[in-house]
C-alpha cells in the first residue's frame, strides 16, 4: 500500500515537472535581416546612436555564494562558503525614436514582506533565502515616479528573480527572450505566477544573426547600433547579454553570465548553471571582449 502511494506520488511529481517544463506562452521569432552588413567593433563603437540608460535597483535577495560562483573552482578557495546579499536590477533604456524598454523586470512589491516574496514551492528557499526591499523600491513604483511609458522588456533570462516585476507592469508590452529560454516553473517545487496574463513572447533568433568576434552571434536590436543582444547561453539555456551605447559611454550588461564582480574579475562562472561548459565559454568571451575594448564598462548581473 505504502509503495503504491509512493509510486503514485512519484508519477504525479514527474507529470508536474514535465508539465512545468513544457508549459510556455506562445512564441514568435524576431529574425534579424540577413542582408545586414557585418561590421567590426571599432566601427560600431565609434559611430552608433546613443540611448539613455538608467539602472534601477529594485531590492536585494540573500543567496548562497555557491549559487553565484562555482565553488569547485580552486580560485574560490580564498572565499568563505556563506550567504550573501545581492541586488536585483532592471535597466531602463530610453531610445530617442524607438521608445522606452527595460532589460529584466526587477522585483515587484511582494519582496517588501521579505523571505521569498511571491516565489513559491518547496525548494524556493534553496535559491532565495531572504529578501529586502524599501517602500516604493519595487519596479512599478520607480517606473511611475520616472513618468515613463514602457514599450517592451528584453530579458537576460527567465529565472524567477528576473521576472517578478511582470505582475505589476502592463501585460501588453513586447517581451523578448533568448532562443530556447524556458521559465523556471516546476509546480510544487519552485514556481511563480509572474507570466499570468502574458500571451506572447518574442524569441531573439540568433541562428542567422551576424557574427562579430569575439562575441559570436549578435543582434542589432534597433538597427542603429545602439543596443546589441549577445547570445550567452550556459547559466540558462537561452541567456542573453546586452551591449548598450549609453549617453555615459558603452555598457556591457553581462546578466547572470556572472552574478558577481568577483566572478568577472577572476573568470569563475556561476555555481547555478544549465550547462557548465557553455557558461565558461560565455564568460570567457565577455572577458575577452572587455580586454580588447576597455572603454566599455562591464556590469555583472547582481552587483554594480
Ligand atoms: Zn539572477
Amino acid at each position: 500500500m505504502k509503495t503504491t502511494i509512493c509510486y503514485s506520488f512519484f508519477i504525479f511529481s514527474i507529470f508536474l515537472l514535465i508539465n512545468g517544463c513544457i508549459y510556455e506562452t506562445s512564441r514568435i521569432a524576431l529574425v534579424p535581416p540577413k542582408s545586414e552588413q557585418v561590421s567590426n567593433w571599432e566601427k560600431i563603437l565609434n559611430g552608433s546612436q546613443k540611448v539613455k540608460l538608467i539602472t534601477i535597483n529594485t531590492g536585494q535577495v540573500r543567496v548562497p555564494i555557491s549559487g553565484m560562483l562555482n565553488m569547485d573552482d580552486p580560485k574560490t578557495n580564498v572565499l568563505k562558503d556563506e550567504e550573501i546579499n545581492v541586488e536585483v536590477f532592471s535597466h531602463l533604456i530610453q531610445h530617442p525614436t524607438q521608445g522606452n524598454f527595460l532589460i529584466d523586470a526587477g522585483l515587484n512589491s511582494s519582496f517588501q514582506q521579505g523571505n521569498q516574496g511571491d516565489l513559491k514551492g518547496w525548494i524556493a528557499s534553496n535559491f532565495v533565502k531572504d529578501s529586502f526591499q524599501k517602500p516604493a523600491q519595487n519596479i512599478a513604483a520607480q517606473i511611475n515616479s520616472l513618468g515613463v511609458k514602457l514599450k517592451g522588456i528584453f530579458f537576460t533570462h527567465l529565472h524567477s528573480d528576473h521576472t517578478p516585476g511582470l505582475t505589476e507592469l502592463p501585460k501588453g508590452l513586447d517581451f523578448y527572450v533568448g532562443q530556447k529560454e524556458y521559465k523556471t516553473d516546476f509546480p510544487l517545487l519552485t514556481y511563480n505566477e509572474h507570466f499570468e496574463g502574458v500571451k506572447k513572447l518574442i524569441e531573439l533568433d540568433f541562428t542567422n544573426a551576424p557574427t562579430i568576434e569575439p562575441l559570436g552571434n549578435v543582434i542589432n536590436i534597433f538597427g542603429d547600433g545602439s543596443v546589441w543582444a549577445i547570445a550567452t547561453p550556459g547559466h540558462s539555456a537561452g541567456h542573453v547579454s546586452y551591449l548598450v551605447n549609453s549617453s555615459d559611454g558603452w555598457k556591457l550588461l553581462a546578466g547572470d553570465v556572472s552574478h558577481t564582480r568577483w566572478g568577472l574579475e577572476n573568470n569563475v562562472e556561476p555555481g547555478w548553471v544549465d550547462d557548465r561548459d557553455q557558461a565558461k565559454i560565455s564568460l570567457q568571451k565577455l572577458i575577452k571582449f572587455n580586454r580588447l575594448y576597455p572603454q566599455i564598462t562591464i556590469f555583472p548581473g547582481h552587483q554594480y
